[in-house]
């Protein structure tokens, strides 16, 4: 970190301790004070301990912890947060917390030229506040019960579990000999949307509870395939209806200096609060 910019943190700590921070799906502020040194230093280390963060659980699960420390109000808790409402409070608060967006160097994935670019922080907070949350529900008539589905954008947590899922498959070399990986993280992929189910108007009570696993299972024990693959079924309208771009999309466009290829500028959290 260069000496200016050291400055410009302390004095921004010194002047401004208290923040608000915007939640997109309640469209709402929140107070959020100051990171420590401390917290800073934990965040960079992990990070720097990582090879990729984009997909590592306990870089997420440590930056949870960390808004959870930082949010001054007490019905703010992370557990609430989807994945969107997440990626736009990490940008919020490192716009607030350091003014300076961010120089990225990008290499263009189809002829390999370099782009210099700046990565502002507001836009995506801007994209955040312009973010249309993905919710609807489906009712589907089961052995003469009526199950309603509610689908919604997935919580950071979920997505934390399902990634989680996909990783046990990963590693375990018994576990990955049984399935095709590839298969296994698109069939369950839609699997995160799903936020609840009512039978009859009742909810499954423990069903946003389960860990991954649990859901997974829960929903083959449950439902016939048809119902959640079929034509008409709850995944296959997940599939269909949810653009799989719609979190890639908050980024700013970066267009190759050299070509006219461009693509969403989507950067790990690691180059957040590295300095
Ligand atoms: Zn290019």
């Amino acid at each position: 970190m260069k000496i200016s910019d050291a400055m410009k943190v302390l004095r921004k700590s010194d002047s401004e301790n208290i923040f608000n921070l915007y939640v997109v799906t309640e469209k709402k502020m929140y107070p959020f004070k100051n990171m420590t040194v401390g917290q800073r230093k934990s965040i960079s280390k992990v990070a720097i301990d990582t090879n990729d963060t984009t997909f590592d659980i306990d870089f997420h699960l440590m930056y949870l912890g960390v808004l959870q420390e930082l949010c001054i109000d007490d019905t703010f808790n992370v557990s609430n947060l989807t994945d969107v409402d997440f990626i736009v409070l990490v940008a919020d608060l490192r716009r607030n917390i350091i003014m300076d967006d961010l120089t990225i160097t990008s290499t263009c994935p189809k002829c390999n030229a370099k782009t210099n670019f700046r990565l502002e922080f507001n836009k995506i907070v801007e994209s955040g506040k312009n973010y249309e949350p993905v919710h609807f529900e489906m009712v589907k008539m089961i052995n003469g019960k009526s199950v309603k589905f509610l689908i919604d954008d997935p919580l950071i947590t979920t997505y934390l579990s399902y990634l989680n899922y996909i990783q046990v498959h990963k590693t375990s070399p018994k576990l990955a000999e049984l399935v095709d990986i590839g298969k296994l993280k698109v069939m369950n992929y839609p699997l995160q949307f799903l936020r609840d189910i009512m039978i009859d108007d009742e909810k499954v009570s423990d069903f946003n509870e389960m860990n991954f696993a649990k859901k997974v299972k829960f929903i083959d024990d449950t439902f016939d395939s048809e119902i959640m693959y079929g034509k008409d079924g709850v995944f296959t309208k997940i599939y269909n209806d949810v653009p799989d771009n719609r979190v890639s999309k908050l980024y700013p466009l970066i267009k190759c200096s050299k070509c006219p290829y461009e693509r969403e500028s989507v950067v790990t959290f690691d180059n957040f609060f590295s300095f």
